[in-house]
């Protein structure tokens, strides 16, 4: 304040500037921090082993790469399946996600399931199917029916190391996550999963982007 009482310009710049950095670390809000993380949507998929691909497509096929996709050498592939479940709901042309894998598995959206009629398929994390949904496949070669391998991917941030320490989480750990956008969503039981492999994204099915009005490129952040 000067001899007349007023607080002067400098002053009181000085004094919004205080405030203001005091809200800036306290607000939970602006701690969030920039939307950061590219959100990718999983269309529903398959995995397969290769005796799998042997009875679907044939002895030793071999996949035939349309593009790159997501995490660091997986793959969508030119070949698809017919899936068939027990109740006789049929869903054509389902895509071969490679390299092959250890194990086979289909991954559906929720809407994809009740198309099914898989009423009670479980949410789980890639590679855990145990006591998950049969189903049966069908390709040009052969058909194959799965006792269990029908699951609904649980929505998960696939990240380095490196970001892990930057956003201060570790592998295996549940997090919120906000979509941005005039929609955006706040997804609860996101799981993180960190690999020195992993390229950053946040991963979501078709019914979990369109209930967040997901059209285009769109980015996330991590809430704490
Ligand atoms: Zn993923």
């Amino acid at each position: 304040m000067d001899e007349s009482g007023l607080i002067s310009s400098q002053t009181l710049s000085e004094i919004i500037s205080e405030v203001v950095g005091k809200y800036v670390v306290e607000s939970e809000f602006v701690l969030e921090g920039e939307y950061s993380i590219p959100v990718e949507i999983s269309r529903r998929h398959i995995h397969l082993t290769r005796a799998a691909l042997d009875i679907l497509y044939g002895k030793n096929y071999q996949l035939t790469k349309v593009r790159d996709i997501s995490q660091p050498g997986e793959f969508a592939s030119e070949e698809k399946v017919i899936i068939i479940s027990p109740k006789m709901k049929i869903i054509e042309g389902v895509r071969i996600v490679g390299p092959l894998r250890e194990y086979t598995q289909v991954e559906l959206a929720m809407t994809d399931a009740f198309l099914l009629g898989l009423d009670s398929i479980p949410t789980r994390l890639s590679g855990d199917i145990a006591g998950s949904q049969p189903i049966t496949l069908v390709g040009p070669k052969g058909s194959l029916t799965l006792t269990e391998g029908a699951i609904r991917a649980a929505r998960h941030v696939h990240m380095t190391p490196q970001d892990a320490e930057k956003y201060k989480v570790k592998n295996g750990d549940r997090v919120k996550v906000e979509t941005e956008g005039k929609n955006g969503v706040i997804f609860k039981d996101v799981i993180v999963r960190v690999s020195d492999k992993s390229k950053l994204a946040f991963h979501i099915d078709t019914d979990e982007a369109n209930a967040a009005n997901i059209k285009g490129p769109v980015f996330s952040r991590i809430l704490y």
